[in-house]
């Protein structure tokens, strides 16, 4: 059996909306797509978390500090397809 284990309840950075974070099994471990310190590899931003509303935000309407915070091209890559699935979502 496997055993369930919680989602993290924390709070956007930007917003203070609630954020669930979502534990990935087949991974084994925390959804990476809102922690704003994994996007952007900053040791600042490490228990920062972001809510999908200001990453798409962010993204969309706010490039130039999107480019300027998230730097490494895999995770840029990553982004674009996570804005795609979030478009296909809401
Ligand atoms: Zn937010």
């Amino acid at each position: 059996m496997v055993k369930r284990i919680k989602n993290l309840e924390n709070h956007c950075y930007k917003c203070k909306k609630k954020v669930l974070v979502k534990y990935v099994y087949p991974k084994r471990k925390y959804s990476d797509k809102n922690n704003w310190g994994w996007w952007t590899e900053k040791e600042e931003n490490k228990n920062k978390y972001i809510c999908d509303n200001c990453l798409s935000n962010l993204f969309h309407k706010k490039k130039s500090e999107y480019l300027e915070n998230v730097n490494n091209n895999t995770k840029r890559a990553t982004m674009r397809n996570y804005m795609c699935k979030l478009r296909e979502i809401h």
